[in-house]
């Protein structure tokens, strides 16, 4: 199925909204002891209660744990692109001060890591988790030691306002969709290869290196925090960042560009680093220069010169392993092997069967998404789900004295299908009435010709009405001419639907 996003952001959406609820009723039964808590913080802490800036992450699917877990992975993905300096002690001394900038972090409990890049451009990034780059060129360009702490604070920055899985959740949510985005965990080959179905290369991809001017903004005003409460002179970032962005002058800039690409340079840049600055506590006698640093500096001088900056890998340049088709007919994808494993959501309010050798692709609270090997293909920067099934609640509209409220709530539900995916008509003498368990299932079957494809495609919709008002959908996705091979599968799937109560 094509347009799979608005689908999925219609009909899951209502059970995201109760399931926040019910987490917003948990905090406000907590809210009292946060109110003492805070006031003891904030007796205990007068002297730094300043109104610094607070800097909440914005939207993200993924949780912190999975920043870590994602970041480790793609660490390893970066590491192998990347010409790493080797240096015992330029690799100390930047993991010691990155380690020291991260304890004043929002989150000093990631995993940091800091590493040195044998790379003369100025630059640096930072992979979510913790995961800190740091160019030799950037070492070299600052004149002292709080401006290097300002470059790596920085970093830290984008790292705890989790800025790479922030673009990543956006960019990805009109591809799959709030329920699929929501649940999206590790698959067998961990995230490398779950993001790689999605068509994204997971090390130095673009989501985690280029940053918007809005994030930019956020990642200064939290390392001028934390360059501050370590002891240094913040304003020593806005004067490094002012020396980039002049250019050439003293000749030791000329790598500059490569940070402005990735860190493009918010409006107002050092007038609201100092107007950070005034809201906090800033050391008596702040930090500038130290001894180690000097020392790095003669001692990076006296090692071979870093090779000539290498042009950015182009992101999302890799191909996925499915994005070979360019339209047509559907890949070889294998029909199911008749066995079975058994999936159940976070919340355990149902359990379902599906196909053994496919692979749980993204699952939540409320739904999931099973897809065989080569079921989703990437055709014009979309992700089209050629083989797959999907489970999710939705809310249907009740409608006071209605006879048939499942055959109602069916029909909103395929009108919202077929709104987003126009090529689909619905064979109303196709649809059939079945026993699970129970349970009246409704059967619906939608087909057409996918446009992107080129070929006819037929989806199950089967529903069954849970609770007051939800409907419970399996969405059976395959290709007509092949749909009999994957029939047993799907029906044997439907079936197995169980509610847990
Ligand atoms: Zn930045």
């Amino acid at each position: 199925m094509a347009h799979v996003e608005t689908k999925a952001a219609v009909i899951r959406a209502p059970l995201l909204c109760t399931l926040k609820e019910v987490t917003m009723r948990k905090a406000n039964r907590l809210r009292p002891y946060l109110v003492l808590f805070l006031t003891a913080w904030f007796c205990l802490s007068t002297a730094s209660s300043e109104a610094r800036t607070k800097v909440k992450p914005g939207f993200n699917f993924f949780s912190a744990q999975q920043d870590i877990e994602m970041g480790r992975e793609a660490a390893q993905e970066a590491e192998k692109q990347l010409n790493l300096l080797n240096d015992p002690s330029a690799v100390n001394y930047v993991n010691q001060l990155g380690k020291k900038l991260a304890a004043k972090s929002m989150n000093p409990n990631y995993p940091w890591t800091f590493k040195v890049v044998n790379d003369s451009a100025i630059n640096a990034f930072a992979l979510p988790g913790g995961f800190i780059y740091v160019n030799r060129g950037a070492l070299e360009a600052a004149d002292n030691e709080a401006q290097i702490s300002g470059v790596i604070a920085h970093e830290i920055g984008h790292v705890v306002a989790r800025h790479g899985t922030n673009q990543m959740s956006k960019a990805l949510l009109p591809q799959l969709g709030l329920a699929a985005l929501g649940g999206l965990t590790a698959g067998k080959g961990g995230w490398t290869a779950t993001l790689a179905q999605l068509g994204i290369p997971l090390g130095l991809n673009m989501y985690f290196l280029k940053n918007s001017r809005a994030a930019e903004a956020q990642a200064d005003l939290l390392g001028t925090q934390e360059m501050t409460d370590a002891g240094y002179d913040p304003s020593q970032l806005a004067h490094f960042f002012e020396k980039l962005e002049q250019g050439g002058s003293g000749g030791k800039v000329s790598g500059a560009a490569s940070w402005f690409s990735d860190h493009p340079s918010p409006e107002n840049r050092v007038a609201s680093i100092d107007k950070e600055i005034s809201t906090l506590s800033v050391a008596k006698n702040p930090v500038v220069d130290t001894p180690d640093f000097d020392h790095l500096r003669s001692h990076l001088k006296s090692l071979p010169p870093a090779p000539k900056p290498k042009p950015a890998p182009a992101a999302g340049s890799k191909d996925t392993p499915a994005d070979t088709a360019s339209g047509g007919a559907s890949p070889a994808v294998a029909v199911p092997s008749g066995k079975y494993a058994s999936y159940s959501p976070q919340e355990n309010l149902y359990v379902v069967e599906y196909p053994a050798d496919w692979e749980v692709m993204s699952a939540d609270g409320s739904g999931a998404t099973f897809v065989p090997k080569g079921g989703i293909q990437q055709i014009n920067q979309q992700n089209d789900i050629v083989y797959g099934i999907q489970v999710s609640f939705s809310q249907g509209e009740v409608v006071a004295g209605q006879k048939d409220p499942l055959g109602g709530m069916t029909s909103q539900l395929i009108a919202s299908i077929l709104q987003g995916n126009s090529y689909l008509q619905e064979n109303r003498a196709a649809q059939q009435k079945i026993n699970v368990g129970g349970r009246q299932v409704l059967l619906s079957r939608l087909e057409g010709k996918s446009p992107l494809r080129n070929e006819i495609e037929v989806v199950w919709v089967a529903t069954q009405l849970y609770g007051e008002g939800q409907l419970f959908t399996v969405l059976c996705i395959a290709p007509q001419i092949r749909f009999k091979d994957f029939e047993p599968a799907f029906k044997h799937t439907i079936e197995s639907v169980r509610f847990r109560n």
